[in-house]
């Protein structure tokens, strides 16, 4: 019999869970008793929604996990509260994700950790691998030109090696707490007894375009006339259950060799019109690998900061580090925010200051950012393009008008041999924000790029279309090689941005952040990362601001969250404005002070379903 969802969770937890909404809250004494073996509970199940939901924004003392499903976020509070570390809430976490937040994220894809632990910051990449047997050619069609984007992504040539698993594995051998297998319980708890399908997973099943064309995938997201699961109805999974169970019992070895990574193969290998070329061998071979943290500091007024990111595959910390390093270099900070449509917004004139940045650090991007096992950095060193006198230079391009266009600058003396890579559409993805009680913090972006990844599904999960962050066009027009070209076993290149904000002088944790959105996830986080570094907002504050960007074309806005004489005042500035749907999916803690004592400030995106919790 399938377990209900909806039995009652313990008490303690209920006020704790409550007491955390509210941004002031302080956790009660004798909530944080240790139990000697941990047993997973099943909390009640609200029926999250779509669209724009307020939150509190919380605080905590001890520890904290911000998460995009409150399943998902539960069940690293649970860990955390047994005693686990944040990398074991983590896995808790992602394993949770898998079966609630199928569309973006889980065992079939893969992710960036940015982990401290308090004395040093790692950076661990299980980011997703082109097969052995793919070449430059996979994503061009016959008259060897580009596919469309879409018949790039749905079926089985999209499908990259994926790395989640192994990369948290290979964190957790090094800072795990609680056994591995125990990390897995909540998850095939919730699969074998089901769990409420959320308002935005309907919304996103019904909207989709190709789902359905996978009879796996029909079966799981489908009621029998072929409409979406309703929300809030019970679904279980009991195939995922069974991998999950595997991969407790045996490691990352169960997912990528055997009768698992024989079903994913077969998927990708024999799919009817667009099969791919994935291998067992690419499946036994995959290595996570622990790279240096990219790390720059950030001065606001007399505060120094030290901003870690992810390095390259990821474009990420790059990017977002040349849009702050570069505005630091114009009067932004003299710019304060001002009354949007609804809340706060930036001011036109910071708002042009900042999409002049960001269209310097996209064009950067396009020109030289991909996998480091594969390209080099220009001028040796990727810290170049952060490089304080080099963004002062770039900065020095901005004028009154819009420059529209930009192009890429030359940090140091040779000139690259690679052609930009022409924009491409990304969505998708989810972010985890960790502190534990034993110093570490994390911040971890997973993905399996595209909503329901490459529309396969095998044995309960989704396999992603990672690939498809490679650019389709191996060169230029002129035959000029692309960086971020498809070329075997490498990894394609990201935007993901999960960040970690430390106290220069004092090396203290200050903030963990990130989000999905595709190319986007840069300016949501910047925006955050600006919002609490030099406007002093709460993270739930920053969270809330309205999106914007550029990605090195129109200056993007969130719809209906600017005023008219905002918009105008851009558009004569020369800017081709757009207003659009920005969906950000951020999740941040900060440190902060409240009430006399240190307090995790924590919020998450009303945009989307997340939640946080802690004590
Ligand atoms: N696959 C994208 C990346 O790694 C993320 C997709 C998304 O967030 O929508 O940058």
């Amino acid at each position: 019999m399938p377990q209900t969802t909806t039995s009652a969770r313990p008490s303690a937890r209920v006020i704790t869970f409550s007491l955390s909404l509210l941004a002031s809250a302080v956790l009660l004494a004798g909530c944080a008793s240790k139990p000697s073996q941990f047993a997973y509970t099943v909390p009640a199940q609200p029926e999250g929604s779509s669209g724009y939901t307020e939150k509190p924004g919380w605080a905590t003392e001890k520890f904290a996990v911000a998460a995009a499903n409150p399943l998902a976020t539960d069940a690293g509070y649970q860990i955390l509260k047994a005693g686990g570390s944040a990398i074991d809430a983590a896995i808790a976490v992602q394993m949770v994700l898998t079966l609630v937040e199928p569309q973006s994220s889980g065992i079939g894809g893969g992710a960036f950790l940015l982990h401290s632990t308090g004395k040093t910051v790692e950076a661990y990449d299980g980011r997703e691998t082109a097969p052995a047997a793919a070449d430059e050619k996979l994503f061009l069609g016959a008259d060897g030109k580009p596919v469309p984007f879409y018949d790039g992504v749905v079926g089985g040539r999209s499908v990259g090696v994926p790395g989640t698993v192994r990369m948290l594995e290979m964190a957790h051998k090094q800072h795990g707490k609680l056994p591995w297998a125990t990390l897995f319980q909540p998850a095939i708890t919730l699969a074998e007894g089901g769990f409420k399908v959320s308002a935005r997973l309907n919304t996103l099943v019904k909207a989709d375009q190709h789902l359905k064309k996978d009879p796996v995938a029909a079966a799981y997201f489908y009621k029998a006339d072929g409409d979406a699961r309703d929300v809030g109805v019970n679904l279980r999974n009991p195939e995922l259950a069974a991998v999950l169970r595997k991969i407790a019992a045996e490691g990352s070895k169960a997912l990528h060799e055997g009768e698992i990574a024989q079903a994913i193969v077969d998927k990708v290998q024999k799919h009817p019109t667009n099969p791919g070329k994935l291998s067992l061998a690419d499946l036994a071979g995959y290595q996570p690998k622990k790279r240096e943290a990219l790390c720059h500091d950030y001065q606001v007024q007399a505060k120094d900061f030290r901003v870690c990111g992810f390095p390259p595959p990821s474009s990420g910390a790059i990017a977002v580090g040349q849009i702050l390093g570069i505005l630091k270099n114009t009067d932004a900070a003299a710019k304060p925010l001002q009354d949007g449509l609804q809340g706060q917004a930036p001011s036109a004139d910071w708002l042009h200051l900042y999409t002049e940045a960001a269209r310097l650090a996209f064009a950067d991007r396009a020109q030289y950012v991909a996998d480091p096992d594969f390209v080099q950095p220009p001028a040796g060193s990727w810290s170049s393009l952060l490089a304080p006198a080099y963004l002062a230079e770039r900065a020095k391009l901005i004028g009154a008008q819009s420059m529209k266009i930009a192009q890429p600058g030359n940090p140091g003396a040779v000139k690259t041999g690679y052609a930009p890579m022409p924009d491409q559409p990304e969505y998708g993805t989810s972010h985890i924000s960790i502190v534990d009680a034993f110093g570490n913090a994390l911040a971890m972006t997973t993905t399996i790029e595209d909503q329901f990844g490459a529309r396969q599904m095998v044995k309960g999960f989704l396999l992603n279309n990672e690939l498809t962050d490679f650019s389709f066009a191996p060169t230029d027009a002129q035959g000029q090689p692309i960086a971020n070209r498809v070329q075997p076993g490498k990894r394609p290149r990201s935007s993901m941005a999960p960040t970690l904000v430390f106290d220069k002088a004092t090396g203290e944790l200050l903030m963990s952040g990130g989000s999905p959105g595709g190319a986007a996830i840069i300016h949501y986080t910047a925006k955050t990362l600006y919002g609490v570094l030099n406007w002093g907002l709460t993270p739930q504050q920053a969270i809330n601001l309205p999106n914007f960007g550029s990605m090195n074309g129109p200056t993007l806005l969130e719809e209906k969250r600017f005023p008219p004489a905002t918009v105008e005042a851009l558009r004569a500035r020369g800017a081709e404005v757009r207003e659009m749907n920005m969906t950000s999916g951020l999740q941040a803690i900060t440190r902060g002070n409240a009430h006399g004592k240190k307090l995790w400030m924590g919020g998450a995106d009303p945009r989307r379903e997340g939640v946080v919790m802690g004590d």
